[in-house]
This record gives structure tokens, C-alpha cells and sequence, in this order.
């Protein structure tokens, strides 16, 4: 499901003014697909250009949210997780044991959810789905 997404193509698109160190960032947002948090991005980014801060990952990682480039996604942990916002829609579960965050599209889950929102006269937009669980026990 997850595909190579050109941030700072995006960027580009949306006028954003992209700077050295933002290109760096988007890059490593681009090839990540495990939804890392800011500590996370930092890690990948320094490792490209040593002189990009935290609190330079925290502004640009809002930056993109706000401009509509990124998802960001609070999985229980108290952590914001991002990920390039992806141009078919998936659902996440997440593994509260291992944090090991899940992908999935499930077409009855989309249409009972189209469903719902009819039968309270909705027309359904938008949604965030987000399952937790623990894996079950295999083999014995
Ligand atoms: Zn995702």
C-alpha cells in the first residue's frame, strides 16, 4: 500500500518554499513508511545533514501538516506520527505491544461506515479508523 510520495514535488506545488534543510526532511518522510514520530524523522535526518535540529523537524513537519502534505496520527502513545498523506485511503492497527503500526483497506468497513453516515443524514466525507490490539496466540 505504501508509495514513494514526492514531497517536494507537493511542496513545490503548494508554494512552499523549500530550503536545504526542508528538502532533507521531506526526503526522509518520502522513503519512511513506518509512521516515525519527530524523534524518529530527526534520527533519519541528521544522518543526511548533521546540522538539522529538532526543533527545525517540529516546525516543518507542522509546516507540511498544515499545508495538507502530511498526516499526522496519535496512535494511544501520546506521540504524533506522521506519514505522507496518501492519495488512496487506508486504515491503521496498531500492535499496543510492539507499536508495529499496520496498514489495511476493507471495502465493508467503508461502505458501513458510508451507512452509518446516511442513516444520520450525513454524507460521508472523511474518516480515521484505528484498531489496537495484541497479536493472538498461533501454533500449540
Ligand atoms: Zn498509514
Amino acid at each position: 500500500m505504501h508509495q514513494i510520495i514526492d514531497i517536494e514535488a507537493l511542496c513545490a506545488q503548494r508554494g512552499l518554499r523549500i530550503t536545504d534543510q526542508r528538502r532533507v526532511i521531506a526526503r526522509v518522510l518520502s522513503e519512511s513508511d513506518d509512521h516515525p514520530d519527530v524523534e524518529k524523522l530527526h534520527e533519519r535526518a541528521v544522518a543526511a545533514d548533521p546540522r538539522i535540529s529538532i526543533a527545525t523537524v517540529y516546525r516543518t513537519v507542522r509546516l507540511f501538516e498544515e499545508a495538507g502534505i502530511l498526516d499526522r496520527h496519535d496512535f494511544g502513545d501520546g506521540r504524533s506520527r506522521y506519514e505522507a498523506a496518501p492519495e488512496a485511503h487506508h486504515d491503521h492497527l496498531i500492535d499496543v505491544e510492539s507499536g508495529k503500526v499496520i496498514e489495511f483497506v476493507d471495502p465493508e468497513l467503508e461502505a458501513l461506515q458510508r451507512q452509518i453516515a446516511e442513516k444520520l443524514g450525513y454524507r460521508l466525507v472523511d474518516h480515521r479508523m484505528e484498531l489496537y490490539g495484541v497479536r493472538l496466540e498461533r501454533g500449540n
